[in-house]
């Protein structure tokens, strides 16, 4: 019997490729474009749900082809709402992604991973401390959306409204996968979403950003920033150490310049090392080169860090400062804290 390893996965298709399949197999041009919208609008995990295919053109794709969607291995459900599903792909690493819910907002935000496991080693980050197996392909990425839309409709009675690259992994080292998944989600023959309502984020890879501004990409984009001046960002994310502050503020300038895509910072605060008022004056000059937006982040405290959380004290001092410098920010209380599902909580645990 063929292993289904040795099949090749529909999804890698293009359209075209899809047609030029189709022909070869002696099958007309349209039904290539029935499968594509099976797969990428309709989110079908099999052939068999194709009920508008003859049943002998559905076993003859069986037979050499295969959809590798991910399955739903555990769902977490927080007291505050949020929701927290693991998802085993098709060689058996797990994933993460996270559901958080805002109906006060009519906001309902899906959280991604990008990769199993990340190479970048930020020392705050559970996600961190697991080495990364591979980039997670744009299929399991859409399937991710696809599956955790679903978990919104019947939970909330609401679709997804945006859509996060914060999950697992470093998104611009996934970079064919994330933006790839990106076409396909916003497609009007995929998902069909906004992009503005797609924020990717990153630890900060210069050289991608500007990536990102070279290809006018429509998305938001954060920075995950957790430490204004080099000597304290190279403490906790070793990936400063070759794309310091300065190279990343010219970088997203470039990209803001390409784009004028809304830009975000990502910081969170830890107890007396980040989070004094000389730090809050750090930040703001790393404000005003573009128009950004800084969201306050508490921290989560993991296993093995060195940190604490800050009090609620410094926090609002904190805040206050920067908006006493003009700078826009939004304090965002943890949330699935009690799941594990929060900002840099991401690692399979049982
Ligand atoms: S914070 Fe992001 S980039 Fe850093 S280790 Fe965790 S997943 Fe990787």
């Amino acid at each position: 019997m063929e292993s289904k390893e040795a099949k090749k996965d529909i999804r890698s298709f293009s359209i075209e490729e899809l047609e030029a399949l189709f022909l070869q197999l002696g099958e007309q041009r349209f039904r290539a474009k029935q499968v594509y919208e099976w797969i990428w609008q309709k989110g079908a995990q099999s052939f068999d749900q194709m009920t508008n295919l003859s049943k002998g053109l559905r076993e003859k794709l069986s037979t050499s082809y295969i959809i590798n969607a991910i399955q739903v291995d555990k769902v977490q459900r927080s007291l505050d709402g949020t929701i927290k599903s693991r998802f085993r792909l098709h060689d058996q690493h797990l994933i993460e992604s996270v559901l958080i819910p805002v109906p006060s907002d009519n906001r309902y935000t899906v959280c991604v991973s990008s990769q199993v496991g990340c190479s970048l080693a930020c020392t705050f980050c559970a996600t961190g401390k697991m080495k990364r197996l591979r980039n997670i392909d744009a299929a399991e990425i859409v399937d991710q959306v696809v599956l955790v839309n679903k978990q919104a409709l019947e939970t909330f009675d609401h679709p997804l409204t945006n859509i996060v690259y914060m999950g697992m992994g470093e998104p611009l080292l996934a970079y064919k996968s994330v933006m790839k998944s990106i076409e396909r989600i916003t497609a009007e023959d995929g998902l069909n979403m906004s992009p503005r309502r797609i924020t990717v984020s990153t630890a900060g890879i210069a050289k991608m950003i500007r990536k990102l501004g070279d290809e006018e990409v429509k998305f938001n984009l954060a920075l995950s920033l957790h430490a204004a001046d080099d000597t304290k960002r190279n403490e906790i994310m070793p990936i400063n150490e070759q794309n310091n502050l300065e190279a990343l503020m010219d970088s997203i300038e470039y990209f803001y310049k390409k784009t004028k895509g809304k830009i975000s910072y990502e910081y969170i605060t830890f107890q007396d090392f980040n989070d004094s008022i000389e730090d809050a004056r750090n930040l703001v000059k790393l404000c005003k080169r573009f128009p950004v937006h800084v969201n306050i982040i508490e921290y989560n405290p993991i296993d093995g860090a060195p940190f604490l959380k800050s009090t609620e004290h410094r926090i609002d001092d904190f805040a206050k400062y920067l908006k006493d410098h003009d700078v826009t920010v939004t304090v965002r209380r943890s949330r699935g804290k009690d799941i594990d599902a929060a900002c840099g909580q991401l690692a399979n645990k049982d």
